[in-house]
């Protein structure tokens, strides 16, 4: 198939016109139910929209979220660096938008929530103007769909098998136990216990966001076999390589690599030590989809698996991007977790939905939602 020099000048011409305005919105979003993890209990989303206008009145959307063990940001910190930012975009021409979203990467050491908000809404509105999807402005969908992940984060063992067999009953096949919160007994007997309730067929995973130390972590990966875990995200602390690189050689369960990846030297640390078997990819690490994209390359150059991942708690704005970079990335082996299903409201007019335990690509314009501007009012935080 050919493309005629009147489709490219087409696309070209959409993408013609200016910046005109940015505004960073922030928003506190009540969670379904508090979630538990390791040295934390999430009840309120506190996240940062931003929102770019271009000369013609389009709009293209981001977010962000909050995230003081991750990223080290905090709402008014993000508000901050997208204003400090901010200047770098108005008046720009949106055609550069892939050298201006680079140019906010390198204008601020970190601040990957901040830069991650700015790349969507680029993208949102570049693909709202030129009539393109975000997967495909990211260089098409290597796949149709993705399975997402269900996660469990409740004080009890009986809370978290009651959890998975609802949720197993609504069509999920992939769970994720926040480990590193109760007794380590009790952590281990969840394990094994859910893998009972869900039968072998469920994936099965852990995330101890660094909550176990070495001693602990060593027990739960070797008590663990018949759990038949995909893997455990994150056992200890982000900087303790040489403890990652101790659980790889007890060889139990693979590892996974999560508050330690900040970006591509991250990733190259981690591996040079053999401290990991793969990472979980979230945009607000890395500093938006096209990073993500670019740590996803080399995480296959390397052959290792990916989980993407939102932060809790992500509107459907967010996810909407979270679920392109899954469908893009070469090699996402490790599944998906969209974390707009733990919101009270969502703040898009239809929100991302599963169907047969997947969520399929997204191909409508930019990233496929329709922000409903009131409920933003309604969650801002003045
Ligand atoms: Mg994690």
């Amino acid at each position: 198939m050919t493309i005629s020099g009147e489709a490219r000048q087409d696309v070209a011409s959409a993408i013609t016109t200016t910046i005109r305005r940015i505004d960073a919105i922030p928003v506190a979003l009540p969670l379904m139910k508090p979630m538990l993890m390791a040295g934390v209990r999430i009840e309120t989303a506190q996240n940062v929209l931003v929102r770019i206008e271009a000369s013609d009145g389009t709009i293209g959307w981001g977010e962000t979220t909050s995230a003081p063990t991750m990223s080290g940001e905090l709402s008014a910190g993000i508000v901050a660096a997208v204003e400090h930012l901010a200047p770098l975009l108005v008046e720009q021409e949106l055609r550069h938008h892939a050298a201006l979203a680079q140019r906010c990467l390198h204008a601020m050491h970190g601040n990957g929530g901040a830069k991650s908000a700015i790349d969507m809404a680029l993208l949102d509105l570049v693909g709202r103007r030129a009539g393109a999807s975000v997967v495909d402005l990211l260089g098409g969908a290597m796949r149709d769909s993705v399975m997402p992940m269900w996660l469990l984060g409740n004080p009890s063992v009986d809370a978290d098998l009651a959890e998975a067999a609802q949720k197993r009953d609504e069509g999920f096949r992939f769970f994720k136990l926040k480990v590193g919160v109760k007794p380590l007994a009790e952590e281990i007997e969840t394990a094994l216990r859910v893998r009972c309730e869900l039968g072998e067929t469920a994936v099965l995973c852990a995330d101890a966001n660094m909550g176990f130390d070495l001693a602990c972590a060593q027990k739960f990966v070797r008590q663990v076999g018949e759990a038949d875990l995909l893997f455990l995200e994150q056992p200890v602390r982000a900087e303790d390589l040489r403890g990652m690189q101790a659980l790889m050689a007890v060889g139990n369960v693979p590892i996974c690599a999560d508050e330690g990846i900040a970006g591509a030297p991250d990733v190259l640390a981690h591996d040079h030590m053999r401290a990991m078997n793969g990472i979980n990819l979230k945009l607000l690490k890395v500093g938006g989809p096209r990073a993500a994209m670019r740590v996803a390359a080399l995480c296959e150059a390397l052959g290792l698996s990916i989980t993407v991942a939102g932060k809790i708690a992500e509107s459907s704005i967010s996810a909407a991007s979270t679920l392109a970079v899954a469908c893009a990335a070469p090699n996402v082996d490790w599944g998906l977790n969209l974390t707009h299903l733990y919101l009270a409201e969502d703040l898009v007019r239809t929100p991302l939905a599963m169907a047969d335990g997947t969520f399929a690509c997204v191909r409508g314009v930019g990233n496929g939602v329709v922000v409903d501007e009131t409920r933003v009012e309604r969650y801002r935080v003045r």
